[in-house]
């Protein structure tokens, strides 16, 4: 019997409701977001709000095998900590939280978890937590993404700025479709988007692929941001929200469609033929 939740997040149903909805929902989506500074024209909730809003429209489209928990909201932001109002966890919090919560989900029935993180900063931790998951729990499937990286062939397309990501033009579009809330338009500002803009570390950081130097947003940026958010538009973050969410919930689809892990590998030997 085709079955029509109330709600796709968990938290908005009741347990009978949850016991019902469990075998028609195999996919739990784990939303991570911060709260920290997104320059003078952004609301320090920019990456929570993407997150849960990217994760609600996988979760309608592949409606009713997708559930959502609760949004963390505050992640690993120490490298924005010299603006006022930001807050952040230590990694190895975020990674017990979230090695918590799916062990949770786990201890509940579901096998497939996807962890979906709107900042990029939480990413480190992020893949710690998924090696020990994986450690812990042998028997399940978990994978994560950001939001943005999803769709970095568009991004190259659509950003005019030659350095960019944080409260860019990509990210400021992206939050425009997904809250208007979020943006303070006559506040936009341009941030450091050329080579120029960067001190010599700043620079060094960023010219050499595959090398990583990490830089505190105080060092990078007057404003806290990096990329020309004047430049952002509702359409761009149409274009490019609706790209993430296709593009995940196409991976979910194959997801859903994986047999169930075992807790032990089955391993089979190759046989060998005797000197
Ligand atoms: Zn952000």
């Amino acid at each position: 019997m085709p079955i029509a939740p109330r709600s796709h997040r968990l938290a908005d149903l009741t347990w009978p409701e949850i016991d019902d909805l469990r075998p028609h929902a195999p996919v739990a989506i784990v939303p991570l977001g911060a709260t920290e500074q997104h320059g003078h024209g952004l609301a320090q909730r920019t990456d929570t709000t993407r997150a849960e809003v990217v994760a609600d429209l996988v979760a309608q489209h592949l409606s009713p095998k997708v559930v959502v928990t609760p949004v963390i909201p505050v992640g690993v932001s120490e490298h924005h900590m010299a603006f006022p109002g930001t807050l952040t966890l230590s990694p190895i919090t975020l990674q017990q939280v979230i090695v918590e919560l799916v062990t949770s989900l786990h201890r509940h029935g579901w096998r497939k978890v996807y962890v979906l993180t709107g900042h990029g900063g939480n990413n480190a931790t992020v893949e710690v937590a998924v090696t020990r998951l994986r450690t812990d729990l042998p028997d399940l499937h978990i994978a994560w993404s950001g939001i943005t990286p999803v769709v970095s062939d568009l991004v190259s397309k659509l950003s005019e700025s030659r350095i960019g990501g944080h409260s860019s033009e990509i990210e400021t579009s992206q939050a425009m479709f997904a809250d208007p809330d979020l943006v303070l338009p006559e506040r936009l500002t341009p941030g450091s988007s050329t080579f120029d803009d960067l001190d010599q570390a700043g620079k060094l950081s960023r010219s050499r692929p595959g090398i990583h130097f990490p830089q505190s947003y105080h060092d990078l940026s007057k404003t806290g941001t990096l990329g020309d958010a004047t430049k952002s538009s509702v359409e761009i973050g149409a274009r490019l929200v609706e790209a993430t969410v296709e593009r995940i919930s196409g991976f979910l689809q194959d997801f859903l469609d994986l047999p169930e892990r075992q807790s032990a590998p089955t391993l089979t030997r190759i046989p060998q033929e005797t000197p």
